[in-house]
């Protein structure tokens, strides 16, 4: 059967943040993250309140999947009725993922786009899927996952507890193996590191407390723009122990009592969506509709630098050739082209350009000769189609002036 041999789990502001509002449990054989948003402190009481109901789960279950369930279902009514009750905690909810360690499988249940993990053989299996915007969109195929990653809304998460009345709770169980590394994180973590960098420091054969610690420090290196919460448990089999009961998991690098971490208020979070995995997908789900969806506050993450850096500099650069390609062609235009009017004292006179002006009194035009044939002199008719300001050539506009100029087109 299985048991924990061995966990970690901390949490971390981060360098962008005043506050936390992760929240956590670590208490083998359960584990839970969980990421509150909302302003003004709410976020931070909705986590905790997710935290503090999962603490009232005890004891062994023959149906862990719909135990965890159940829970996610209690918390998510517990934050919804506090978010009514009360004007400052309205609109608060949190993500919630959790794992429970049975005596042959491991069992998954999750809402939001906090994530859970499996490092086995050094390959990284993604177990949830991020109930996000994004992520709705990468499984109906209208965005890339390289799309998500710089998307403007890429931090709207789609399910949560404590926005509706009821929730739909994503679960699943793994047979799991001797010596599997589970993980469960805030996106504090995911938005900052990718996948492949995680599966590197997982897979580093150090105590999970420099692993984990190495993970929030690579969230932090690479711009620590939220909350950081890191959960990893290493299990292994052991022979059948008399009576049932699982030997006590040795405790290691927990960062309060009990291993309850919360914090306080802060801003909010940015999902970095993927498609989901192998085995990850038959077990999870069920029709998701898409929940009111939860904006986070403080959407500007700052992902990979260095592109974002090119792309400061690239976007910018593109727009500006653009505008000057645009601008010298319209300049070519209005030299090239001209057309035949009165000016303010009522003479007949050759613009150069266009017979428009720009806000700001930005005339597209400029005077090339002023006649002295007063408008006035011809009648109505030859005013519209000798006047009427259409393009020619210079040659043309010069031309009609001179006959006007010389009586060679009658004025009547
Ligand atoms: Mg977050």
């Amino acid at each position: 059967m299985l048991r924990v041999a061995e966990q970690y789990a901390a949490t971390d502001t981060g360098l962008a943040r005043r506050a936390n509002e992760d929240s956590l449990l670590a208490r083998s054989p359960l584990f839970v993250v969980a990421d509150g948003m909302g302003g003004a402190q709410a976020g931070e009481v909705a986590s905790r309140l997710a935290i503090e109901t999962f603490e009232e789960l005890d004891g062994d279950f023959a149906e862990p999947a719909d135990a965890l369930s159940a829970f996610a279902q209690t918390a998510n009514a517990r934050i919804f009725e506090l978010a009514h009750d009360d004007p400052a905690h309205a609109g608060m909810g949190t993500t919630v993922t959790a794992v429970y360690v049975g005596p042959e499988e491991v069992t998954v249940a999750h809402v939001g786009d906090s994530r859970a993990y499996r490092l086995r053989d050094g390959q990284l299996l993604r177990l949830t899927d991020d109930h996000s915007l994004v992520d709705e969109l990468i499984r109906q195929g209208r965005l890339t996952p390289e799309e998500a990653e710089e998307h403007p809304q890429r931090s709207i998460i789609t399910r949560a507890l404590g926005p509706e009345a009821s929730v739909e709770v994503d679960t699943r169980s793994l047979r799991a193996c001797d010596g599997d590394l589970y993980m469960l994180c805030s996106d504090g973590l995911t938005s900052m590191v990718g996948e492949r960098d995680l599966a590197l420091i997982m897979s580093e054969q150090t105590p999970l407390k420099d692993t984990g610690e190495a993970l929030i420090a690579a969230a932090n290196a690479a711009g620590g723009r939220d909350n950081v919460t890191v959960v990893l448990l290493r299990v292994e089999e052991v022979g059948e122990i008399a009576g049932g009961r699982r030997e006590p998991a040795t405790l290691v690098g927990l960062t309060r009592a009990e291993g309850i971490v919360a914090g306080a208020a802060a801003e909010g979070a940015a999902p970095r969506a993927r498609a989901p995995e192998g085995e990850g997908a038959a077990l999870a789900t069920r029709e998701r509709p898409i929940a009111r969806r939860v904006p986070r506050q403080g959407e500007h993450r700052e992902r990979p630098r260095r592109r974002r850096g090119l792309r400061r500099i690239v976007i910018p650069a593109a727009v500006l050739v653009v505008l000057v390609v645009l601008a010298s062609a319209a300049y070519l235009t209005m030299q090239s082209v001209y057309f035949v009017g009165t000016n303010a004292d009522g003479l007949v006179t050759i613009y150069q350009g266009v017979p428009y002006q720009l806000p700001g009194k930005l005339n597209l035009y400029t005077v090339e000769y002023v006649s002295g044939v007063s408008a006035s002199s011809l009648s109505p008719a030859r005013r519209r189609t000798l006047l009427d300001e259409s393009l020619r050539s210079e040659a043309n506009a010069g031309e009609l002036v001179r006959k006007l100029e010389l009586g060679e087109i009658a004025g009547g």
